[in-house]
């Protein structure tokens, strides 16, 4: 891994010079210890701090796993100390879609309509067993998993799982998105 800055996305005039070598900051510390201890960093990364700090949910459930989605906004769980305990009623102004519950056949087109009409950088996490693969409802009524129509980010086992298990879902995507993993739909480009 290389110790320049210049490499790692920032840019300065001085930083650009082709033969210029390494600064005394350089020399010393590594790119990271430079970040922190200067309070330092790439425009880009700021920017994924800055979304993992708003990543407002959009007001969705489908079952009974949407109880427990709920209560991560009480003062038990407290999602605001992530910034996300506003929950969004117009899918125009949400983030994150969590999938909390079975989907019925008859629910997917709604949900797949919801997902569109988000803007981008937008993530899914499939809550439960039933929304990442149809749970204990194997019948011609639920769909086998929501990743056959939304490309999902995260998925959360049990049933139902705990906010608690909720919340380490969040993190984890909180975390893929500051480490520049970019969203399900780009990388898989269209769900099946
Ligand atoms: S996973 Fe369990 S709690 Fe969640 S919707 Fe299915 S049956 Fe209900």
């Amino acid at each position: 891994m290389s110790n320049r800055l210049r490499d790692h996305g920032l840019q300065s005039e001085r930083l650009l010079w082709p033969t210029k070598g390494p600064s005394h900051f350089e020399e010393e510390l590594g790119v990271e210890e430079i970040e922190q201890a200067l309070g330092i960093t790439t425009l880009e990364k700021a920017v994924r701090w800055a979304q993992t700090r708003s990543m407002w949910p959009d007001t969705f459930g489908l079952a009974c796993c949407a109880i427990e989605m709920m209560s991560i906004v009480g003062a038990r769980y407290d999602i605001a100390r992530f910034g996300m305990e506003a929950f969004r009623s117009s899918p125009r102004q949400a983030d994150l879609l969590i999938v909390s519950g079975r989907v019925a056949h008859k629910m997917a087109a709604p949900i797949r309509q919801i997902y569109d009409q988000m803007l981008e950088p937008k993530w899914v996490i499939a809550m439960g067993a039933c929304a990442s693969s149809g749970g204990m409802f194997n019948n011609y009524a639920i769909l086998q998993g929501v990743d056959r129509i939304l490309p999902v980010d995260v998925y959360v086992p049990f049933c139902p799982p705990r906010p608690e298990a909720l919340m380490e879902g969040i993190i984890r995507l909180h975390e893929a998105h500051l480490a520049g993993v970019p969203p399900a739909y780009e990388r898989r480009q269209v769900a099946t």
